[in-house]
C-alpha cells in the first residue's frame, strides 16, 4: 500500500506557511513504514529539534481505480480516519531553500500515525465533517472538510490521473491552520465529529 498526501489543502494553512494558495493539489508520498498505528508512543527522532503536528482527514481507497472521474469518486472508498502527518519543519525548510524534495523532513519512521476508520454512513456529509487536535488537553487545530481547497471526491480524481489507487491505499487529505512543534511528554488526542480518533503520547 501508499500513503499519498495533500499539501495546503486550506487555505488558513497555506498562509501561515507563507505558501500560495495552490490552484490543483500538490501532493507528495510517505511510505508505510511511517505508519504509527493503536495509539502507539511517537519517538521524538534525534535529527529535527522542531516536529509540528498537522492533524488530517484520512481516506481509505477500497477499489482499485485509475481516471477517476470526480462523480463517481465516491465509489471509491467507505470509510474515514484521522491522522497526524508529522513534519520536521527545520529539515523541511533546509530543503525549501535549496530547491530540494522534502520527503526526509515527512517520510521518516513514525511519521504518520493513523486512527481506526469509521463508515461514511456513520459520519454523515463526507463534505462537512468536523475535526480536531487537543495537545495537551487544549485545543490547537481544528477544520472541517468544507474548508478543503480541494474536496475529497476532487482529489481521488486528480490523483488517479496519474497515480493507480489501490485497495488499502491511504490518503491524507492535508491540514488546517494551527500546526505547531510538540515536544517529549506531550499527549495529542484527536477527535472527528465528537468520536475520539487518537489518544498518545510523544516519547
Ligand atoms: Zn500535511
Amino acid at each position: 500500500m501508499k500513503i499519498i498526501c495533500i499539501g495546503r489543502n486550506y487555505t488558513e494553512h497555506a498562509k501561515e506557511m507563507a505558501s500560495p494558495v495552490p490552484d490543483k493539489p500538490i501532493f507528495f508520498f510517505k511510505p508505510d513504514t511511517a505508519l504509527l498505528r493503536n495509539n502507539q508512543p511517537f519517538f521524538y527522532p534525534f535529527f529535527s529539534n522542531d516536529v509540528h503536528h498537522e492533524v488530517e482527514v484520512v481516506i481509505k481507497i477500497n477499489r482499485l481505480g485509475r481516471n477517476i472521474a470526480e462523480k463517481f469518486a465516491h465509489r471509491y472508498y467507505s470509510e474515514i480516519g484521522l491522522g497526524i502527518d508529522f513534519t520536521a519543519r527545520d529539515l523541511q525548510q533546509e530543503c525549501k531553500q535549496k530547491g530540494l524534495p522534502w520527503e526526509i523532513s515527512k517520510a521518516f519512521d513514525g511519521a504518520a500515525p493513523i486512527s481506526n476508520f469509521i463508515s461514511i454512513k456513520n459520519l454523515g456529509d463526507v463534505n462537512s465533517i468536523d475535526f480536531w487536535l487537543d495537545k495537551n488537553d487544549r485545543t490547537v487545530q481544528r477544520g472541517n472538510t468544507s474548508q478543503m481547497i480541494f474536496s475529497i471526491n476532487r482529489l481521488i480524481a486528480y490523483l488517479s490521473q496519474f497515480v493507480t489507487l489501490k485497495i488499502g491505499d491511504l490518503i491524507y487529505t492535508g491540514t488546517p491552520s494551527g500546526v505547531g512543534p510538540i515536544k517529549v511528554g506531550d499527549r495529542l488526542k484527536a477527535y472527528m465529529n465528537d468520536n475520539l480518533m487518537l489518544d498518545f503520547f510523544i516519547r
